[in-house]
């Protein structure tokens, strides 16, 4: 099992990576709220626990960020006070349980594997980006409420960006995360199933929401006109 830690207070970080390392978790830890958020993002946890109040990014941001590019990885905020309004606002956001600090660890811990018992996070059912939507359990992708055509890796490729959306995604890690390959990043592999795909999405369609940055990759996101 392995979980993410984003805490700024370095003592309370070093003391729950010890605690939950030694009950046997494989801890990553961040200090800051966008480091939590791109190990959030790029690795694969089966809890995360999260504190508020953090440098360059706080929890909430996090994880309005984490549960916007479609991530349904667990959620254990800290707060630093009792605060009623506080909780309200990370369980709407997506929160799985809330702790109060200080707190002695083994709350920490009760809360850490009630949290796995509940079973593994589902990946959420449906995804909406602009008029671009997803249903993950049929395998159907619609924009503007008309069915597109694609093939099984075209509504990979397509997924990918919609899930990342605002997100530059080198054709390195897109070749990685749809093709499972491991292509040099000069090959245009990628660029032919994104001219594909752009077919497909946007031809007929406005606003346009497949763009290429120029050497780095692709974003799927909405821009202004
Ligand atoms: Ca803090």
């Amino acid at each position: 099992m392995r979980i993410l830690i984003v805490e700024d207070e370095r003592k309370t970080a070093a003391y729950l990576q010890k605690g939950l390392s030694e009950s046997g978790f494989v801890v990553d830890v961040a200090h800051r709220g966008d480091d939590g958020l791109h190990l959030a993002l790029t690795q694969e946890y089966d809890v995360i626990v999260l504190d508020v109040m953090l440098p360059a990014r706080d929890g909430w941001s996090v994880l309005a960020a984490l549960r916007q590019a479609g991530r349904p990885t667990p959620v254990l905020f800290l707060t630093a006070r009792d605060a009623v309004p506080d909780r309200v606002k990370g369980l709407e956001l997506g929160a799985d349980d809330y702790l109060v600090k200080p707190f002695a660890f083994s709350e920490l811990l009760a809360r850490v594997r009630s949290i796995l018992r509940r079973g593994p996070s589902r990946q959420p059912e449906t995804l909406r980006v602009a008029d671009l939507e997803f249903d993950f359990v049929r395998h159907k992708a619609t924009r503007g409420g008309q069915r597109l055509d694609l093939t099984p890796k075209e509504f990979a490729l397509l997924s990918l960006l919609a899930q990342r959306h605002g997100e530059v995604l080198s054709r390195t890690l897109i070749a990685e995360q749809v093709w499972d390959m491991h292509f040099d990043s000069d090959t245009n592999v990628v660029d032919v199933a994104v001219r594909r795909l752009r077919r497909k999405v946007d031809d007929a369609f406005a606003p346009k929401l497949i763009h290429t940055v120029r050497g780095s990759g692709y974003v799927l996101e909405e821009r202004p006109v």
